[in-house]
């Protein structure tokens, strides 16, 4: 079963018994032919070892680049006779799952890097990235990949922050654990349920700080699957609650907000006035300029008409419109500033 005819290339390393064939340039990258040429192949029903050839076929692999270029393997795989009667496999396809796993349309070589690449950046940059290294991956697949790596166990977890995790976004939801002081996911549990955080939870009595959200299931967890921890709430909750709260403040001052904003935008011209007047730029004189910060804001409007609606807005939508109208007078005010 041995072929003499093969290579091997210090810039292509490939496994014991592998070797090359040939070589084919394109465009786009190398293909490069590859065959094993082991005078056994091992049984995956019996493990016992054959030499008996039965015919071949040719698969096309991905392969990490080579200069730059994409590289594809043409891999000549044998199917071998299996000579133990009581085995299941009569015929059987001969495996290098070191090198690359049955099935599979890349090398373990190419979804390794292509792994590292997406925990180095994330999945739309990681695209690009990959791209210019030789490496063609959209998105949504670098992604795949890097949640097929398994996350290795901690051994010990001082400070762990919790939260979701989509397994697909607004369908499945799982929940990412996280090493705060290590700055890395350590575990990625199925649901975001109370008892599978709290399970997880009881085999690390470590633990001295638990960061979570303010969701009432992760509030459990940790209540009964770490007591002695310290809970805090993590940031990005933090300033989501601070900026809903104030929203809602401002919304209920409603009333108060235009002679703020008058007395604001006063101190603003005046900065405005006083800059300009140290610089060359000639200012248009004040009973030219537009009133745009005294106007009753589109927004106010919004919900002064409340009172009176000509057609009924539910609350959502009153906001979105109420949104809208805040982000097109910041325009104008910034357009009119410039
Ligand atoms: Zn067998």
């Amino acid at each position: 079963m041995s072929n003499p005819d093969t290579i091997s290339s210090p810039f292509l390393p490939l496994p014991d018994g592998i070797s090359i064939l040939g070589v084919e340039a394109s465009d786009t990258g190398l293909v490069v032919s590859i065959t094993c040429h082991l005078p056994f192949a091992l049984c995956p029903g019996c493990q016992q070892r054959s030499e008996r050839i039965h015919s071949s076929y040719r698969r096309l692999v991905a392969d990490v680049p080579s200069g730059g270029r994409q590289v594809t393997l043409a891999l000549t795989v044998r199917k071998c006779i299996c000579g133990i009667p009581a085995c299941s496999h009569n015929i059987f396809t001969e495996r290098m799952p070191e090198f690359v796993l049955s099935y599979a349309r890349l090398t373990n070589r190419l979804r390794q890097a292509l792994q590292d690449v997406g925990f180095a950046t994330c999945a739309e940059a990681g695209e690009r990235l990959a791209s210019k290294l030789g490496m063609s991956v959209t998105a949504t697949t670098l992604l795949r990949r890097t949640r097929e790596r398994s996350v290795p166990a901690p051994d010990v977890v001082r400070i762990l922050g919790v939260d979701d995790w989509a397994w697909r976004k607004g369908m499945t939801y799982g929940s990412i654990l996280v090493d705060l002081e290590r700055r890395c996911p350590i575990e990625i549990l199925p649901d975001r349920q109370a008892e599978t955080v709290e399970a997880w939870l009881r085999l690390h009595p470590e633990i001295e700080i638990v960061s979570r959200d303010c969701a009432g299931a992760y509030a459990e967890a940790a209540r009964k699957g770490a007591p002695h921890a310290h809970e805090v709430a993590d940031r990005f909750n933090i300033l989501k609650n601070l900026r809903e709260h104030l929203r809602d403040f401002l919304l209920r001052k409603q009333a108060l907000l235009p002679e703020i904003e008058h007395v604001a935008s006063e101190a603003i011209l005046q900065k405005v006035r006083e800059r300009l007047q140290k610089s060359s730029v000639v200012f248009p004189p004040a009973n030219q300029e537009k009133p745009h910060f005294r106007k009753m804001s589109a927004s106010l409007r919004v919900y002064e008409d409340r009172a009176t609606p000509q057609t009924q807005l539910t609350v959502t939508q009153e906001r979105k419109q109420a949104s809208r109208a805040r982000r097109y007078e910041r325009y104008e005010a910034v357009r009119e500033l410039h």
